[in-house]
């Protein structure tokens, strides 16, 4: 098993990623608890999180990080929060098909390094495609978002859950009450299963 650190240092080391690779920009770890429950996984840094060398923290980061604390009033202990593609795509861009696909590798790793928590949260369109289970590949996030889906072996009890991406609801205000419930619901559902 790879170390979290040796993860990261073959992303970077990848070839896959030099055209992403420029003086500016630096690869964004993922972080928080070394053995959390779930696993939050969003699609790319944006420019705060090159910044800072840190996912989430920029509008959209600040707008799920309150989800997740004040809605789904998860604990940091149980989480873990990293994006599928670790370095900021040019103008912020979506990430292509094929940087999704040469990053589920270094993914697999990083969720293998923490443990392989039991919980998955794909937050937006990207993390679905990378993460969702086949049968829901076509559905829309909309669709599918705010509730549980079981993925890997049958019985091997692992869980992944769809979110909207909240820069979503930083561009369409109505949205908002959704991923709050979405979130809320998240949390209560993870309090009964794992307490
Ligand atoms: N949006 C993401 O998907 N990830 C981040 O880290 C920041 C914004």
């Amino acid at each position: 098993m790879m170390e979290l650190a040796d993860v990261y240092e073959a992303y970077r080391a990848d070839p896959a990623f030099d055209h992403l690779r420029t003086e500016h920009i630096v690869l964004v770890p993922g972080e928080g608890s070394p053995i959390p429950k779930i696993m939050i996984v969003g699609e790319a840094p944006g420019a705060t999180e090159n910044t800072a060398r840190r996912p989430f923290v920029g509008a959209s980061g600040q707008a799920l990080r309150s989800l997740i604390g004040d809605s789904a009033e998860l604990d940091p202990a149980d989480y873990f929060i990293t994006n599928v593609v670790k370095y900021r795509p040019p103008g912020n861009r979506t990430p292509t098909w094929q940087e999704i696909r040469d990053s589920l590798e270094h993914l697999r790793a990083e969720y293998v390094a923490i443990g392989s928590p039991p919980i998955v949260v794909a937050v937006g369109g990207t993390a679905k495609a990378a993460l969702a289970p086949e049968g829901l590949r076509h559905s829309g996030v909309l669709s599918i978002a705010g509730q549980p889906f079981e993925f890997g072996p049958p019985e091997s009890g692992k869980t992944v859950w769809v979110m909207i991406h909240p820069s979503y609801a930083l561009r369409n205000r109505d949205a908002r009450p959704r991923l709050e419930e979405d979130w809320t619901r998240f949390g209560n559902w993870f309090r009964k299963e794992f307490s």
